[in-house]
């Protein structure tokens, strides 16, 4: 971060402000632990804040704390809306243009506030006065711990705000594994678990925590796996029926995507998964070393992402949405 900026925003928040604080819609271990590691740190320092999530989160992260504060715009729109429009500083965390929010777009394009950004996706839009954006880290968590020692706050790096932040740095970097993962990743979780972090408890609470019904769920993606051997491709899809059938709740895709990736010699994965109530199919790409599935997701799935984990949608059927995927494919050198 550029150290005028520090200084601008160490002098932003000398007083007690009114403050929100946005994840993206959708919220993941990342969006949810960077945005409540900093709202406990911003409250420890006299402010008001809150959490405005853009819709309601997985119950998977519903034991970090200070979820129960988290206010939904999508339930809440009119009081949330007041909020935002009172608002003094408006920290995004997590993403980097607002169109990730979706329908609270219109209502943040409208805000005076001064805006602040921490993330770690590709290609910033440019609306905020603070831009902290990094694409080599592999977590916004890792960077809000970065902007709290550059404020010179560490000290007040408690067990509560070490938790957030640990949560989305286990999360994003698929538990220690992808690249973004370094030395200083590691440094930093250590002092974290110095702190009190309950390290061996989390991956319990997040991963270890499925219902029957969503393990039935991961089974029938594994059936409907197809592998486009020529290509390194791998690719799965889930039908609203078929989620209806296993009684889905949010949350319960999380992570399915990732199993595509665990077959040798597949560099390329996806998944498809029906929504029904939005007409829409929501994709996640992910690949392993050079293919950059943000760009393809940009490209042909009006997404986007980081470079081997992204993210996009599709307005047309099921078949029609598979079908243009396998005939991108075939069309990649991989
Ligand atoms: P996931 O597949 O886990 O939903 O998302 C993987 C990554 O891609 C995350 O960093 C997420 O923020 C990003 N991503 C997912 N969907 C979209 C999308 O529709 N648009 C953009 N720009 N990024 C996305
Ligand atoms: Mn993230």
């Amino acid at each position: 971060m550029k150290i005028q900026d520090i200084q601008a925003i160490q002098l932003l928040l000398a007083t007690p402000k009114k403050i929100v604080i946005i994840p993206h819609r959708g919220p993941d271990g990342d969006a949810m632990g960077s945005t409540l590691g900093l709202y406990h740190f911003l409250i420890k320092n006299n402010h008001q804040a809150t959490v405005i999530a853009p819709n309601d989160f997985p119950n998977f992260l519903a034991w970090l704390p200070g979820s129960e504060t988290v206010k939904i715009f999508e339930k809440e729109t009119e009081i949330c809306t007041q909020i935002l429009e009172e608002a003094e500083i408006i920290f995004t965390l997590d993403f980097n243009a607002f169109h990730r929010t979706g329908e609270m777009e219109h209502t943040l394009a409208k805000l005076k506030a001064t805006f602040i950004m921490i993330d770690h996706h590709q290609k910033p839009d440019d609306y905020a006065t603070y831009t902290y954006s990094e694409t080599s880290y592999g977590s916004t968590c890792e960077m809000v711990y970065n902007f709290i020692t550059f404020l010179n706050k560490k000290e007040d790096i408690d067990k509560t705000i070490a938790t957030c932040i640990y949560t989305g740095i286990l999360t994003d970097s698929g538990s220690f594994r992808f690249p973004g993962t370094t030395g200083n990743t590691h440094r930093i979780i250590a002092e974290l678990i110095d702190l009190g972090v309950e390290n061996t408890q989390i991956p319990v609470l997040l991963f270890d925590n499925s219902s029957f019904s969503r393990l039935q769920l991961l089974g029938r993606a594994l059936q409907n796996m197809k592998i486009l051997e020529n290509h390194k491709t791998s690719y799965t899809t889930l039908t609203q029926e078929e989620l209806d059938s296993f009684n889905y709740v949010k949350g319960d895709t999380e992570g399915i995507v990732n199993y595509g990736l665990s077959i040798k010699d597949i560099v390329f994965t996806a998944i498809f998964i029906e929504n029904k109530d939005e007409g829409i199919i929501k994709i996640s790409f992910r690949s392993q070393g050079g293919f950059d599935v943000n760009q393809f997701a940009r490209d042909h799935f009006n997404g986007g992402g980081h470079s081997n984990a992204a993210g996009g949608r599709s307005e047309v059927s099921m078949q029609e949405t598979v079908n243009k995927f396998e005939d991108l494919v075939k069309k990649l050198k991989l």
